[in-house]
Formats: structure tokens, C-alpha cells, sequence
């Protein structure tokens, strides 16, 4: 069987081993409602009241503060919906031009329902304009939600900065931290962020669960309404494996990011410096701002990212591009395009997202590979034009 080398991690990873086998055991042995009173039930309940423990102190919360939901995007609509709907004498929202389609499209849809809503600008690093953000405020506005990193190019926004402005302000802070928890060092202890949505399945654990964090005393409003789960914040019989799965990745995460930030973030200096050295037309995107540590995102001037992806994916590589393909004519993605990046760099825009998983080999495989396929599709260019 060919080799799949996996570098797409912003898309989802591999779950752990452990999180397998904790998952295994709870749906073969545990598989009973932790909502019965029954001593079986309770033990039920013990393992997600742990799960809870465990994902709580990735972030530095209080396992009172921990919702569990169905995965990051949940977590953004109930973050979002949740305090307009018990604020409802405020109308306003601020968000940044470059947030997540979860992000997005729930703004779009609030707009439609009479919200007024500003995205925040960035520069050609893909860094958020943070004195724009601060402007934006205003006495009616009701939630600022902004990711922490960009799940396309791996920028980060400086959190701290811009939870202190909307703590200053009043106005409640929501950040969706799907793509820099697990990887990067979170503390809402020491930053007062409002809201803060995680997803399981980008760092190891499965797919389709996921995690709110809600501070003490914040106003929200439950968006899935039913039984009482989840201190009434979420209804619905829990799903247990998946719980106890995210709370398996999220220790090992804990105990394992500072090694894997210096291991991942070595592999991905060394695929740009390689792309970069043996390719004329790549550029890497976000060059010059804090990223975080696992994310390459590098444009190949005048080419289609689409037939790179198809070349790469036939040497079994697996890589994305955050374009979309609109109406038969292929649309640099919103991120790359308000970073304000030429679309004839933005359309060749590929991202390489590396894990722990990847070794060194992996890396040298993708920048031996690369030039060739860069070269193929240029002469496949030159011979059209
Ligand atoms: N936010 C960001 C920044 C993401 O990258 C993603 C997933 O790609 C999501 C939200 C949505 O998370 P989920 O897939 O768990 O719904």
C-alpha cells in the first residue's frame, strides 16, 4: 500500500492510541446513561466528570466552566446565538474578515436577521488590525468573537491584547481556539476571555465533540433545548466515548505540547525553508507574524492550488488549499484574499499542516516532490498560453 503522508492536520489528525482504547472500553463496558441513578449510570457519570477535569485544565478553567458539545462549531453557534439570546438589548457583534466559515456564516445569517456585524480587517501578514477592533466597540455591542489561530495560515491573534481591550470595555470576548488548543498553552485564568469553543479532532482526540468554555456568570442561553444536561447549557444524552476520548487527548496535550511545539515546529521551519530555497515562485503567507508552530501555508505563483493538491495527492501526499471552487471560476479563499495577497499568488496558496506524527523523512519527501510538480504544471502552462 502507498504511503499516505498526512499533512493535513488542520483538517483533523490521527486520534491517539490511548484515546482509541479509552473509547473502546467505554462503548463495550460503560455504556450506560449518566443521567440513571443506578450505580452503573454513576460510574458513567464519573468518567465524563473527569473527561471534564481533564479538558478544564488544558485551558486553566473549572470543570464547572466546561460545556461538552457535538465539535468546534457547536460550540461557536452556542457561544454566539447563546449571549445575543440573553442579551437582547444589544444588537451589535465585532469578528475579524478572516474567522472560520463557522464563524462566518453564523454572521451572515445574523445579518439577515437584522444583527449588525463588523469584521475586522487584517494586513498583509494576516495580523488582525487590533486598533481597528478596539473602535469597533460600542455601547450596544453584545459579543466580540475572533479565532486565536487561523486555521489557514496559522497567524495568531494576540489574545491577551484584545481580551484586556473587551474586558476594559464591558463587552464580552469569545474566541475560537479550535486550532490553537492542544497546541499552544491556554490559561483563562491569567486572560479574561468570556467564551473559549474547542474541538476534539484537531488535537487527536475524535471527531464530533467538542467543548465551550463558559467563565462564572456569564449570560447564555441554552441553543439545544431538552433535558437538563450539561448544567442546562446543552441537551441531550451525552456522548459519552467521545467525551471521554477529547478528555484523553486533551492530558496527553497537555503533557506533551512543549515537546511537540519544538519536534513539529522544526519540521515545518525546515518544509518552508526547502520550498522556499529549491521553488523561485514560492511564497509563504503570514510570513512575519507570530504563526502557530504546525501550519505552512506557501502560494506557487501562477499556479492552481487545485492541480497541485491533484499532483500532490497521487505521490499520496496530503496537503489542502483554502480556496473554493465558486461558479466555475476558482476563488482565492477569504483569508488569503484579505490579507490583501495578489490572486495570482493567493490561487496556488497550499497548506501543509504537520502533528507530531510526522517524522523528518516525511518532510524531506514533500520538498523533494514539490519542485517537480511545480515545474510539470508550469510547462503544462506555458504550452496553453
Ligand atoms: N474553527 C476553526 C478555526 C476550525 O479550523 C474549525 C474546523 O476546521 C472549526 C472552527 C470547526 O470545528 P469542528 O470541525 O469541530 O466543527
Amino acid at each position: 500500500m502507498q504511503h499516505i503522508y498526512y499533512l493535513d492536520n488542520n483538517a483533523t489528525t490521527r486520534p491517539l492510541d490511548a484515546v482509541i482504547d479509552a473509547m473502546t472500553t467505554v462503548s463495550r463496558n460503560e455504556y450506560a446513561n449518566p443521567s440513571s441513578l443506578h450505580l452503573f449510570g454513576q460510574r458513567v457519570r464519573h468518567r465524563v466528570e473527569t473527561a471534564r477535569e481533564q479538558v478544564a485544565s488544558l485551558i486553566g478553567a473549572s470543570p464547572r466552566e466546561i460545556v461538552f458539545t457535538s465539535g468546534g462549531t457547536e460550540s461557536i453557534n452556542l457561544a454566539i446565538r447563546g449571549v445575543l439570546s440573553a442579551n437582547r438589548d444589544k444588537r451589535h457583534i465585532v469578528t475579524s474578515a478572516v474567522e472560520h466559515s463557522a464563524v462566518r456564516s453564523l454572521s451572515g445569517r445574523l445579518t439577515d436577521e437584522g444583527f449588525s456585524v463588523d469584521a475586522v480587517g487584517v494586513d498583509g501578514s494576516g495580523r488582525l488590525d487590533v486598533a481597528e477592533l478596539a473602535q469597533r466597540l460600542r455601547p450596544d455591542t453584545a459579543l466580540a468573537s475572533v479565532m486565536h489561530a487561523n486555521n489557514e495560515t496559522g497567524v495568531l491573534f494576540p489574545i491577551d491584547e484584545i481580551a484586556a481591550i473587551c474586558a476594559e470595555r464591558g463587552v464580552p470576548l469569545h474566541v475560537d481556539a479550535v486550532q490553537s488548543a492542544g497546541k499552544l498553552p491556554l490559561d483563562v485564568r491569567s486572560c479574561p476571555i468570556t467564551l473559549m469553543s474547542l474541538s476534539a479532532h484537531k488535537f487527536h482526540g475524535p471527531k464530533g465533540v467538542g467543548a465551550l468554555f463558559v467563565r462564572r456568570r456569564t449570560r447564555l442561553d441554552a441553543q439545544i433545548v431538552g433535558g437538563g444536561q450539561e448544567r442546562e447549557l446543552r441537551a441531550g444524552t451525552e456522548h459519552v466515548a467521545g467525551i471521554v476520548g477529547m478528555g484523553t487527548a486533551a492530558e496527553a496535550a497537555k503533557r506533551d505540547m512543549a515537546a511537540h511545539a519544538v519536534e513539529v515546529g522544526a519540521l515545518r521551519d525546515r518544509l518552508e525553508r526547502q520550498l522556499v530555497s529549491s521553488i523561485g515562485t514560492a511564497v509563504v503567507m503570514g510570513r512575519g507574524a507570530d504563526r502557530v508552530y504546525n501550519t505552512a501555508n506557501v502560494a506557487f505563483a501562477g499556479l492552481e492550488a487545485e492541480a497541485i493538491l491533484i499532483l500532490l495527492s497521487e505521490a499520496g501526499i496530503c496537503a489542502s488549499s483554502g480556496s473554493a471552487c465558486s461558479s466555475g471560476s476558482l476563488e482565492p479563499s477569504h483569508v488569503i484574499a484579505a490579507m490583501g495577497v495578489d490572486p495570482r499568488i493567493g490561487h496556488g496558496a497550499i497548506r501543509f499542516s504537520l502533528s507530531h506524527f510526522n517524522t523528518a523523512d516525511e518532510v524531506v519527501e514533500v520538498a523533494r516532490v514539490m519542485p517537480n510538480i511545480v515545474s510539470r504544471l508550469e510547462n503544462i502552462g506555458a504550452a496553453h498560453s
